[in-house]
């Protein structure tokens, strides 16, 4: 079976686009795959992460993925920090990526904004650690969203690097599986943003421990522009807030852009919205219910942790082993 590693930060609560740009992906692809999922807590201190609120953030987000359908008795799932092998990797692809490919990350220039100079140093070597995650398994496929293109990029970059100065065919390269409808889900607030955690406004996001009332309510207030709907998929490329909103109906009733334009052509926006809170409350709230029940019992999902940090580790020894043999550690 092929190997696939995918990360989430326990920044905050998971959230629409998380579930559909990556989660939900993540449930799939464990019928024919080896999967190793993991909530990425040392990425999560790379901006300041309140210590009590990060160890809540780690429970609820891993709760959340059982939820959503990550069985733990198959897959694995655990939190970073739990295998050192991901911060040892880390180091030696420091010392393998170049300062010049990672001044090139996108994600870097839009997190640090005007202030770099007061940025971590942790931030900037963010898709260093990244790589490590991935190839400590050498795992092969890895399911993101669209926003993380760019640092799969890197991490096939630095496993070329690695194998090229040592004269080894260590590390795979891997590929990135940007899959479904909705790759990359905008803010609520602006059809010009990503969707995130971090973003300061709650209303921006719907997240997966919303209520339906709160669903609807921030589904009702999302920004539209004043026209009915776009007849046309070629004019919901040009009006950015209706793309965003159609594109999430899509993915979540499994429906093409296409059928949806067709369906909706030249209504209003009143109608679609009410259409759109529908769907998102009957995908939302099983998951929702589903994860109070689990944070309400922590020590059920400490164990799972634990357990698939002891799985993961076993897999990432050998691997570890032979890294540092190659590079020359004694
Ligand atoms: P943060 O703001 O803290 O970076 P985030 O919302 O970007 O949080 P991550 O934990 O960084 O979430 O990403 C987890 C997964 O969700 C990644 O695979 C990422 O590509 C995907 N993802 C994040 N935001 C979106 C989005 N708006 N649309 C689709 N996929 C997304
Ligand atoms: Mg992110």
């Amino acid at each position: 079976k092929p190997r696939v590693f995918s990360g989430v930060q326990p920044t905050g609560n998971l959230h629409l686009g998380n579930y559909l740009g990556a989660i939900r992906n993540w449930v799939k692809l464990q019928h024919d795959h080896e999967c190793i999922y993991c909530v990425v807590d040392l990425h999560a201190i790379t901006v300041w992460q309140d210590p009590a609120d990060l160890t809540r953030a780690i429970r609820e987000v891993a709760a959340s993925l059982i939820a959503a359908g990550i069985d733990p008795t198959t897959s694995i799932l655990f939190n970073q920090s739990k295998v050192s092998a991901h911060a040892e990797t880390a180091w030696i692809f420091n010392c393998v990526a170049r300062m010049g490919w990672l001044n090139r990350m996108t994600q870097f220039k839009e997190k640090a904004g005007k202030d770099r100079e007061n940025a971590s140093v942790g931030l900037f070597a963010y898709p260093n650690l990244m790589a490590a995650d991935i190839l400590a398994y050498k795992a092969t496929h890895v399911p993101v969203g669209e926003d993380q293109k760019q640092h799969l990029e890197l991490a096939r970059d630095i496993a070329q690097k690695f194998n090229h100065d040592f004269g080894v065919e260590h590390f795979p390269a891997p590929d990135p599986l940007i899959l479904g409808e909705a790759t990359r889900v905008m803010s609520l607030r602006d059809g010009t943003k990503k969707m995130s955690k971090s973003d300061p406004s709650d209303q921006s996001r719907i997240n997966l421990t919303d209520s339906p009332d709160d669903i609807e309510q921030k589904i009702r207030r999302a920004k539209t522009d004043p026209l009915p709907l776009p007849e046309t998929v070629e004019e919901v490329a040009a009006r950015p807030e209706a793309a965003n909103l159609m594109t999430i109906y899509a993915a979540l009733a499994d429906e093409s852009l296409a059928d949806v334009v067709a369906a909706f052509a030249g209504k209003q926006f009143s109608d679609f919205k009410r259409a759109l809170t529908e769907r998102a409350v009957s995908v939302l709230s099983p998951i929702t219910g589903e994860m109070r029940r689990l944070v309400a019992d922590p020590g059920y999902v400490d164990g799972v942790l634990r357990q698939g940090g002891e799985r993961a580790a076993a897999i990432a020894a050998p691997i570890l082993a032979e890294t540092k043999r190659i590079v020359g550690f004694l």
